[in-house]
């Protein structure tokens, strides 16, 4: 399936919630959720009720979405997560937020995860010294994540790093701004995901298959 190109201000309003998908429009009154919030498209300010289905679908694709995952890849996530000890909503949580992309994004050192996609692909991190350039790595506890040395004076990136200096960094990450760089204390949690999702809707639809 191929990576949506259309405009994002949408998916949000799709999704009823706002996905933080374009960076620092998104904290402006220029958000389009927060100008519209109802669903886009001609019945969008129309109420209609979804199926169980259609209920559990949505959760899905807003997760997918907010982490910016392709179908392919959201499955795989869901079978490494059910093979796993503990709830497997929460797992898959924990598995998403791994991801380098978002933890280039937590630490501050993107202004979205879309922006930190790019980053990351155009070679910026360092994982324990060595150039990662796969978004979907997945970190794990102990692991540092660092600005390349020669990105460091990037005008692109020394901007993002001033813009989101007051980010709240979620406690399973410990960000040293002298050093740019971040180490992975733990595996995030369900209490550190800010993200409003009922994870267990996710867990049935894909138990139907
Ligand atoms: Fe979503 Fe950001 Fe667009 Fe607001 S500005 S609708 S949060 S992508």
């Amino acid at each position: 399936m191929a990576r949506y190109t259309g405009a994002v201000c949408r998916l949000c309003r799709r999704e009823g919630q706002k996905l933080f998908l374009k960076g620092e429009r998104c904290y402006t009154g220029k958000c389009g959720f927060d100008r519209r919030s109802y669903a886009p498209g001609m019945h969008g300010q129309g109420r209609k009720k979804l199926s169980e289905y259609g209920v559990q679908l949505r959760e899905k694709q807003k997760a997918r979405r907010y982490y910016g995952v392709l179908e392919s890849q959201f499955e795989k996530y869901f079978e490494m997560a059910n093979k796993m000890k503990g709830i497997t909503g929460e797992n898959l949580l924990t598995i998403l937020e791994s991801r380098l992309d978002n933890v280039v994004y937590r630490l501050g050192f993107a202004m979205s995860r879309p922006e930190a996609r790019q980053l990351v692909t155009h070679g910026h991190f360092t994982v324990n010294g060595k150039k990662v350039n796969i978004p979907s790595f997945l970190v794990n506890p102990g692991d540092v994540i660092a600005i390349c040395e020669k990105s460091r004076n990037s005008a692109k990136i020394k901007e993002v790093v001033e813009k989101t200096e007051s980010r709240i960094i979620p406690k399973w990450l410990d960000l040293d701004r002298n050093t740019l760089s971040g180490k992975v204390l733990t595996l995030a949690q369900r209490d550190d995901i800010d993200l409003e999702l009922e994870e267990h809707l996710i867990v049935e639809l894909y138990s139907k298959n």
